[in-house]
């Protein structure tokens, strides 16, 4: 929590605080709520959820009667905890419940931190004893296999990759194929995010899918979204949803300049929960994503 709260507070996250200093107005008149209700839209929100959360501040202050610092900011973290909601499961699924390997396919637009999330989250698997092989079929960046390859060297999990430019869809199936031959506990597939043409996507991402079911169910398909883009990452979180159902939500960089009311407006949007945080581009920079810790960070 210490470390989350030093991460989201480098960033211009100040959302809990500019809350917090608006309700202790000593008059909460239209005009403060009105400001109330533009930090949250400024915080990434989005309108539904923000009218929600200050319709319910009004009435619970109004009912409230006196308003010391603590009591308004229990209020604020009950409320806001809510609106990020707490009774999604959050756990990522690595146990496929059978013999063969849970399958973990990692997906979203180049830069967004995949290969990255993909890197962190087989190192966090393995430090719990598990065993992961990676399979690299963002065969479109030229870098991104060498890259997972030395994540892979880093933490200890084989790499499947194919020839630069090849068949995404043969890599994810060999890559399956290899966690079998091994016995491993997780495959976990990185793909390429061209967004160029919808069809482009869904064609290739779809045959991915495809491949990888002939060895068994997909377990978990993990959309990774950087938080800094903002609206514009709630329309790409749109088209990935046309195109595979997506069973998680992976924020990135929300050390950065990030507005933590995006975990809010993509949740609603795809009605998939955030299940990981990345806060830094470093091995240890991973987290499961947990509400009231990230509330409490948020508010400072
Ligand atoms: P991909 O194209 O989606 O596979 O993206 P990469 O994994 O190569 O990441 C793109 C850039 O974002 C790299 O420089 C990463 O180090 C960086 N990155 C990834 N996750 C995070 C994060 O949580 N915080 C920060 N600050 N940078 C990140």
């Amino acid at each position: 929590l210490v470390r989350l709260r030093a991460r989201l507070a480098r960033s211009q996250n100040s959302l809990g605080k500019g809350l917090l200093t608006l309700l202790s107005r000593e008059h909460l008149d239209e005009d403060t709520w009105e400001e109330i209700e533009e930090t949250l839209l400024i915080a990434d929100v989005g309108v539904a959820p923000t009218q929600e959360l200050v319709e319910r501040l009004r009435e619970r202050v109004k009912v409230l009667g006196t308003r010391t610092p603590a009591e308004l900011r229990g209020l604020l973290k009950e409320e806001l905890v809510a609106l990020v909601g707490t009774d999604f499961d959050r756990a990522v699924k690595t146990d496929s419940g059978v013999e063969t390997p849970a399958v973990v396919m990692v997906v979203g637009v180049n830069g967004t931190g995949k290969t990255t999330t993909t890197g962190k989250l087989a190192r966090v698997l393995v430090a719990d004893g598990r065993s992961v092989v990676l399979g690299a079929a963002d065969t479109f960046r030229a870098a991104a296999a060498d890259q997972l390859q030395t994540w892979g060297e880093r933490v200890g999990a084989r790499t499947v990759r194919g020839p630069e430019g090849g068949d995404p869809a043969s890599i994810a199936y060999d890559a399956v194929k290899e966690g079998i031959a091994e016995g491993a506990d997780v495959v976990l597939i990185d793909t390429a995010g061209r967004l160029h043409t919808k069809t482009g996507l869904m064609d290739e991402l779809g045959k991915v899918k495809r491949v990888v079911e002939k060895h068994g169910p997909l377990d978990e398909v993990l959309l990774v979204l950087d938080a800094t883009t903002g609206q514009n990452g709630l329309t790409q979180a749109r088209v990935f949803a046309e195109v595979v159902d997506i069973t998680g939500i992976v924020l990135t960089k929300l050390d950065g300049t990030a507005k933590g009311g995006i975990v809010v407006a993509v949740q609603r949007e795809l009605g998939v929960p955030v299940k990981l945080i990345g806060l830094g581009e470093g091995a240890d920079d991973l987290a499961p994503f947990e509400p009231e810790a990230f509330v409490d960070a948020l508010i400072g």
